[in-house]
């Protein structure tokens, strides 16, 4: 470790109070060492079968074993409370770690010192390596059979990526023509959707490593610790030569910052800051690609997709029916199955299912046959496991969506794409959709403003009327009572954006120049908001007619992009 800033040494110093008094915790939690390996690695190996049990507990990193070995595992907590049923239906063992549920008192410096020994540990690991080390080693896929075959579908996207593989194999070619290729490419999707296959089937290609991290292994309570981690994974492919990157949940570090918020997050933001750096530090000659993944492309910082950054964004979409047909028969082969299961049929059935799912279910008739003992594959196999399939998903499949909802997404994100387009004109009204990013968002629409240095209050306000428009046009079309949940994302945006305008940028008439806090500022920030919303919800029925133009045109298609947009509104 050599140069520390001073946040970093006080952080030090309290993590050494916290690790004095929480010690016996620790021991007692830990018992012997073990061994840490990445989130990404934890959730591959819980996808191939290979974890038998995990503790969950409220630390910072959880323990887990495999089917192979008596030996210990660590890995980073995400803290997801839906992660216990996504290991429960994996068929993995949870273990509860109860022994600190009674003192939640002692929480924060369990964490703390917790940290530290992780930090301490690493340190002793690869001494020299300082307390920033990530544990992340490349893939060598050049061996394995991983490549663009292995990813059935998703046409587009291979069309889409396709040219890097060539930039990554000879990126010189490039550099004579001047040609800058896109030093980072954003997959986004559902979960499921082959992005990760997608990723490491472009370093087969290319016959280079696959690094691979998740964003949460960079979220760290320590300051400083993520941003170490950045630039040891960019130092290990630079060491490498040409490499694939492959950072999965990006949004754990690049979620939009709202400025509501308390006071930013330091740690994700110095972590975020170091990843634009090394990425604006390539020359365009070393053939090093770096690919982020998320499910939600709309909740993600803008600074992560201006131009030298992640400038190429690929849908890795749920696959339509063909493509649902042939990620059925690459996941066919290989297994006996009965040649009257109709696997085209199978695919007009599975609407909705992401590749993963489908993968599942076949692997789950194989189970079926297996345990009966059947020497093929059949349908009765096939149908049981697809209610497993179903019943153990989650509302990931679209299926159980009442037409009654997929209206209201509909005009409440032709509300938002209404707006936009009427108002702020400059901006890029990139996708507008239907279909269920994650869990609970009923849709997006991707609303790309010009970057630019300073916004005028008008277009601020247009930027609010724009986001306050969804609730509205559900409003206007349903009736004040069948208002939905919907809109809570855009509220929270909404008031964060109102209360800078207020408070920040003195654009109030009210308040004008003068700073307030406290009630005033409320009450002024609650007028503004709600004279915004009447601009939204009368623009909204003035315009009514081209609203329904292009509900129609979502429920028909699910997806619209811009041009189709444009259309439609001509
Ligand atoms: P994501 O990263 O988008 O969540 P993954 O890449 O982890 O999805 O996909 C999980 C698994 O689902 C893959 O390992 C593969 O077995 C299957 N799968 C998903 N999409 C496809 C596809 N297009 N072709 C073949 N298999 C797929
Ligand atoms: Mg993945
Ligand atoms: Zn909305």
């Amino acid at each position: 470790m050599k140069k520390l800033s001073r946040k970093q040494i006080i952080g030090i110093l309290c993590a050494v109070v916290a690790l004095v008094a929480v010690v016996s915790v620790i021991v007692v939690d830990r018992g012997e060492a073990a061994e840490f390996v990445p989130y990404a690695q934890f959730a591959q190996w819980v996808d191939e079968g290979l974890v038998r049990e995990v503790a969950i507990g409220d630390t910072l990193v959880m323990a887990f074993q495999l089917h192979s070995s008596e030996n210990l595992y660590e890995t980073s907590n995400p803290r997801n409370p839906a992660l216990t049923e996504q290991l429960l239906l994996a068929g993995v063992d949870v273990v509860e770690q109860g022994a600190f549920v009674g003192i939640t008192s002692l929480l924060p410096f369990v964490l703390l010192g917790g940290v530290f020994f992780f930090a301490f540990r690493a340190m002793s690991k690869n001494s020299g390596k300082g307390a920033m080390a990530l544990n992340v080693t490349a893939t060598d896929v050049s061996q394995s059979k991983i490549g663009f075959q292995s990813v059935a579908g998703n046409v587009e996207a291979k069309d889409m990526v396709s040219d890097v593989v060539d930039f990554i194999k000879n990126p010189d070619k490039y550099a004579r023509y001047g040609a800058r290729m896109p030093r980072g490419m954003i997959f986004y999707g559902p979960p499921g959707t082959g992005k990760t296959l997608m990723a490491r089937a472009i370093a087969g290609e290319a016959g280079v490593p696959f690094f691979a991290v998740s964003g949460s292994d960079f979220v760290q309570m320590y300051v400083g610790v993520g941003a170490g981690r950045v630039r040891e994974l960019f130092k290990k492919a630079r060491e490498a030569g040409r490499a694939v990157i492959f950072i999965d949940e990006i949004d754990a570090v690049g979620k939009t910052r709202t400025s509501g918020a308390s006071g930013g997050n330091d740690e994700r933001d110095q972590t975020l800051n170091a990843l634009l750096t090394e990425m604006s530090g390539f020359e365009g000659t070393e053939g090093i690609v770096v690919i982020a993944a998320t499910n939600r492309l709309d909740t993600l910082d803008e600074a992560l997709l201006r131009p030298g950054r992640f400038d190429r964004q690929v849908e890795i979409a749920l696959p339509d029916l063909v493509g649902r047909e042939s990620i059925l028969q690459a996941h066919a082969n290989g297994k006996p199955i009965e040649k009257s299961v109709d696997l085209a049929r199978l695919a007009k059935q599975t609407v909705f299912f992401s590749g993963a799912m489908l993968e599942n279910l076949l692997n789950e008739a194989a189970i079926n046959a297996a345990k009966s003992g059947k020497e093929t594959i059949g349908q009765a196999e096939v149908d049981k496991a697809f209610y497993t399939v179903i019943a153990g998903s989650e509302k990931a499949d679209r299926s159980g969506i009442k037409d009654k909802e997929r209206r209201i997404t509909a005009y409440h994100e032709g509300g938002h794409a209404l707006a936009t387009k009427l108002l702020s004109p400059e901006n890029s009204v990139a996708k507008i959709t239907i279909i269920p990013s994650t869990k609970g968002a009923g849709g997006f629409c991707l609303n790309l403003p010009p970057d630019k240095m300073y916004y005028t209050k008008a277009e601020l306000e247009c930027q609010a009327i724009s986001l306050l428009a969804g609730r509205a046009a559900e409003e206007v079309v349903f009736g004040a009572e069948n208002v939905t949940t919907g809109a809570s994302n855009d509220i929270q945006r909404v008031n964060a954006l109102v209360k800078d305008y207020v408070t920040k940028y003195g654009m109030s008439n009210k308040l004008g120049l003068a700073t307030a806090t406290g009630e005033v500022a409320d009450q002024i920030c609650r007028e503004t908001v709600n004279q915004l919303y009447e601009k939204a919800a009368e623009l909204v029925r003035r315009h009514k007619d081209k609203l329904d133009k292009i509900a129609d045109a979502l429920l028909e298609k699910e997806t619209l992009n811009e041009d189709e947009l444009d259309l439609l509104l001509a």
